[in-house]
């Protein structure tokens, strides 16, 4: 029955994992999997889902996500065929499943200044809104200017004054069901070189610094006040530390990685010991960034 609705509103499959969907590559299998192609059929999906008291989570480039190894009962929703997006005025209204890295090039190329600083960021517009993303002292909360969101079985316009935006937060941390399905970002005018440079800079910085060639979901932890998370993990001597094949990765301690088939367990045991050992000794609590699914 469930199947047969699914089938209906999007391209379904039965047999997706979390492994699959994941820039950490780990997690286990999911018992649906739907990708709606456009935001009326997303409606329909979720309104369904929560009629039938169906579990569901919604996606975008799953590069925040660690998953456990138990089958998600549950349905997938990939918003990744939402993926248009155009230019109006002094703004870009982007659909919540395009891609940062892909929107910030092609603004850049037309010499708009908006999303450079999220130009190295594996994720889409949606899950970039829901973090409140940032880096190079940018962040989200910079350029939105409204978000469209389906709440409560309805599409509705909030502005960026009411999605209580914070370090790496937002109000969707606190209603889990409403879902972005578009923003709208703010544009300046800035030379298509300068841009395209700065963009290509902060790349070659990224590639020098962290471990892009590795499957990870980016920064472990969260920065602590007036310190940085990979100072304390290199002081706890947890550098290159690894169980099975989750490592402290030697190229950057606030980035785990999996070398191959390293399961959430593995990344959680690693992530139990540094924040123990980081409160015994400093008395700080690191707070994960990462999020943890299913586990
Ligand atoms: C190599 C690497 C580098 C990274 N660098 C940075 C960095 O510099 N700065 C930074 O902030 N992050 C960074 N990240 C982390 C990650 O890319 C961001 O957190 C990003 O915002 C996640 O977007 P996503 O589409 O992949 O979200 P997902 O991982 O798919 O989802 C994350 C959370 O957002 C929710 N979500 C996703 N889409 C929606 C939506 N449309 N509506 C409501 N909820 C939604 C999901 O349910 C989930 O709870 C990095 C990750 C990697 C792998």
């Amino acid at each position: 029955m469930i199947k047969e609705f699914l089938q209906m509103h999007g391209e379904y499959h039965d047999d997706k994992s979390f492994k699959e969907l994941t820039t950490l590559k780990m997690g286990g299998p999911i018992a649906h999997f739907v990708m709606p192609e456009n935001k009326e059929e997303l409606k329909v999906i979720v309104n369904y889902l929560k009629h039938e008291r169906i579990p569901f989570k919604v996606i975008g480039n799953g590069s925040n996500l660690i998953c456990g190894e138990s089958k998600f009962q549950g349905v997938v929703i990939s918003l990744k065929r939402l993926s248009s997006y155009r230019i109006e005025g002094d703004e870009v209204y982007a659909e919540a499943g395009v891609m940062a890295p892909v929107l910030a090039a092609a603004l850049a190329k037309k010499g708009y200044s908006c999303l450079e600083f999220a130009s190295g960021i594996p994720g889409c517009i949606g899950g970039l809104v829901y973090m409140n993303a940032g880096a190079y002292k940018g962040q989200m909360s910079d350029v939105v200017s409204e978000v469209e969101v389906l709440k409560d079985g309805e599409l509705i316009w909030l502005n960026s004054d009411e999605l209580h935006f914070s370090y790496r937060r937002s109000i969707f941390h606190d209603h889990p069901r409403w879902i972005v399905v578009s923003a709208k970002l703010k544009l300046t005018k800035r030379p298509k070189e300068e841009l395209e440079e700065l963009m290509a800079d902060r790349l070659r910085r990224r590639k020098e610094t962290q471990p892009l060639d590795k499957p990870s979901a980016g920064s472990c932890f969260r920065n602590p006040e007036d310190t940085f998370a990979w100072k304390l993990i290199d002081a706890i001597g947890y550098r290159g530390y690894h169980i099975n094949d989750v490592y402290v990765s030697p190229k950057h301690s606030n980035f785990i990685v999996n070398e191959g088939n390293g399961t959430a367990e593995d990344y959680l045991n690693i992530v139990y010991e540094i924040q123990d050992k980081v409160k015994e000794k400093y008395g700080i609590k690191l707070v994960m960034e990462v999020e943890k699914f299913n586990c």
